[in-house]
């Protein structure tokens, strides 16, 4: 997706050999434009399948999940990084490890917004070593529903949770994938 991997180069912030910051469109400052092409594209991508579902985490992979939500017509499903006490019992729960952050944190979803009649596609901002999406996988397994695919915005391809998950049999559709970081230098898979 050119338009993103544009805004990539012009704005993206390399932290480190493994890090990309992109605070002024996805993860602090929202450009909804490039959203709404974001959540247009993924329409795009998962056109041949039936979407009842969209599943995320907060916080940066809801303005995508919801542009494409607006796109299709389904509903987001954030799962939240905190207890919440509105949230109490009866959740779906899963352990996430951070890569950025280095914490683990137990998400959690309400049982009352995802069940075995969804068909989920899983959207998120990076993938880098999968964690998250394995956490989110985990919480649309224990609720019994079909997995459609995974939807990510930024790929770091040179990191492993792409090719994990891809072994597992399961479609990812990544908008940019990243091939480098080194020295300071972005670099894109084709
Ligand atoms: P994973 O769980 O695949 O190891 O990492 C993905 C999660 O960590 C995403 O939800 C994202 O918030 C965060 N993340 C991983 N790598 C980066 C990065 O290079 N930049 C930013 N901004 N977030 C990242």
């Amino acid at each position: 997706m050119n338009l993103l991997k544009e805004k990539i180069i012009s704005e993206g912030k390399v932290l480190s050999d493994t890090v990309l910051k992109v605070d002024s469109f996805l993860n602090h400052q929202i450009d909804p434009l490039l959203m709404k092409e974001i959540g247009e594209e993924f329409a795009n991508r998962f056109t041949d399948e039936v979407i009842t579902k969209i599943l995320t985490i907060e916080s940066s992979g809801i303005a995508p999940s919801t542009m494409l939500g607006l796109t299709i017509g389904a509903p987001v499903v954030f799962a939240r990084k905190r207890k919440s006490l509105t949230l109490s019992g009866n959740v779906y729960t899963s352990k996430v490890h951070s890569f950025t952050k280095n914490e683990t944190n137990e998400i959690s979803v309400s049982k009352d917004f995802i069940s075995s009649d969804d068909n989920v596609l899983i959207v998120d901002d990076f993938l880098a070593n999968g964690e998250a999406v394995k956490g989110l996988l985990d919480i649309a397994k224990q609720a019994g529903a079909t997995i459609v695919g995974v939807g990510i915005v930024i790929e770091k391809g040179f990191q492993q949770g792409g090719q994990l998950l891809r072994e597992q049999g399961l479609r990812i559709e990544s908008l940019a994938n990243i091939k480098s970081l080194a020295n300071g230098k972005i670099e894109f898979f084709d």
